[in-house]
């Protein structure tokens, strides 16, 4: 089948190594991609926030499926417009994508559904803000409605900056602080049937130790040691059919990829967030163990056939991604600095260009490079992906040092639970 594949940031260079291995794609297409999905794809230039450009495109290149991958063209209609052309798409419509684009959304389907996650308030005033806060009580939890690319949520135990951050938003939802490891579960469906991919865990703060501002996202890890057997079981039958069946109940049946993040709190698995896509850089991780050709099983997704898939197939060990970012990053990342190191397997390119003079690779964003390795165990998958990020030169950059140690380590404890669980 010929596929094209929306985005161009790690997740897209992850799926495009995925896809292009997948002997049933005889060509892969890419746009905009980036310079490490070059490797495996052919460019096209899209407007990829465009549902008409993404349709011609997809039409224009006889795709058999199309798989898009960033949030923004989901929420803004790409998927209905390529299907209404009657191609496959990976990826939810406008509508269903809603369950990113709007976190009040989220809660408003969760409580229809029943779905375990922290009680929360839409505030879009002060008065409404500070009752919530007031009720809830610190650490305080405020989140901008809309997209703000993993970056719109402020965690903080100080009043005044939980009140600045909504009142710089227009609306936001103001809920309850979930406290324990947190868990991202990624699902594929065609609307009814639903096939779990490996829980993995990813590193929101910039900072060794979970410390100072969120970002995209600095690192990941799969599969999890410490956590219950039963887990993926458990969040697919009290989250995922429930959002599934109730979201066909609105007439907007979701399909794509459900992102459940999750806090696995004293009283159980509870969701944070759904999101519509990939998540990145879980993705990473997630899909370098997996050994199911990945085009099919989207495919089917797409065309409604998901059910008679096979059972997935998973590599056995564990991988590990590491983050190398841009200086100052996540404020304003610095751009256009000098990569070396980064033409190697395992290398995954996130924010990189090439300079049109002479082909040399550039930082051309926050989140730059995904050093990634599997190995036997996390501690060897670590010492692998380590290994490429120390071969890397970038001036400035910055990239944490414990991602995956403390479940290395096996220094992950659950709440309520009597501590360590291994
Ligand atoms: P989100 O964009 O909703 O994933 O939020 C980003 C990050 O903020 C999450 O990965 C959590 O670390 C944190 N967060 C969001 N909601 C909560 C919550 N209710 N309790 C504790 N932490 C949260």
């Amino acid at each position: 089948m010929r596929v094209l594949l929306i985005g161009g940031g790690g997740r897209e260079h992850a799926l495009a190594l995925g896809l292009s291995a997948d002997p049933s794609v005889e060509q892969l297409i890419a746009a905009p991609g980036n310079p490490g999905v070059a490797a495996v794809a052919e460019l096209r230039s899209v407007d990829a926030g465009s549902p008409d450009s993404v349709a011609a495109l997809a039409v224009d290149t006889a795709a058999d499926l199309v798989v898009i991958g960033p949030e923004a063209p989901l929420v803004a209609g790409v998927a209905d417009a390529v299907r209404a052309k009657g191609i496959a798409c990976f990826g939810p419509s406008a509508a269903a994508a809603q369950l990113e684009g709007s976190k009040a959304f989220a809660k408003e389907v969760m409580t229809a559904a029943g779905v375990p996650t922290a009680r929360a308030h839409t505030c879009t005033d002060r008065s409404g803000t500070e009752a919530a806060l007031d009720e809830f009580g610190p650490p305080y939890v405020v989140k901008n409605d809309g997209l703000a690319a993993g970056k719109g949520v402020v965690v903080t135990d100080d009043r005044e900056t939980a009140l600045r951050h909504a009142a710089e938003c227009e609306r936001v939802v103001v809920e309850e602080h979930l406290s324990g490891p947190e868990v991202s579960l990624f699902v594929v469906t065609d609307g009814e049937a639903a096939v779990p991919l490996l829980p993995a865990q990813d590193f929101k703060r910039i900072g060794d130790g979970d410390t100072g501002p969120n970002t995209g996202g600095m690192g990941a890890y799969a599969p999890l040691p410490w956590a219950s057997p039963d887990l993926v079981d458990e969040v697919m039958t009290r989250v995922v059919h429930p959002t599934l069946v109730e979201m066909r109940r609105r007439g907007t049946p979701f399909t794509g990829l459900l992102y459940v993040g999750l806090a696995i709190t004293a009283a159980g698995p509870k969701v944070i967030e759904f999101n519509a896509r990939f998540g990145d850089p879980e993705t990473q991780v997630v899909l370098a163990l997996l050994d199911t050709p990945l085009a099919s099983l989207l495919h089917a997704a797409a065309t409604g056939t998901l059910a008679e898939h096979p059972p997935l197939r998973w590599r056995a060990g564990a991988a590990v991604t590491v983050v190398v970012a841009s200086a100052g990053y996540p404020g304003t990342p610095r751009t256009g600095d000098m990569i070396d190191g980064a033409d190697r397997p395992g290398i995954i390119h996130a924010g990189t260009a090439r300079r049109a003079a002479d082909g040399a690779l550039l930082s051309s964003g926050g989140r730059v490079l995904c050093a990634t390795a599997t190995g036997p165990d996390l501690a060897a998958a670590r010492r692998g992906a380590y290994a490429l990020v120390d071969d890397i030169s970038l001036a400035g950059s910055q990239h944490r040092r414990d991602i995956a140690l403390a479940a290395a380590e096996d220094r992950i404890s659950l709440p309520g639970q009597g501590g360590r669980v291994g």
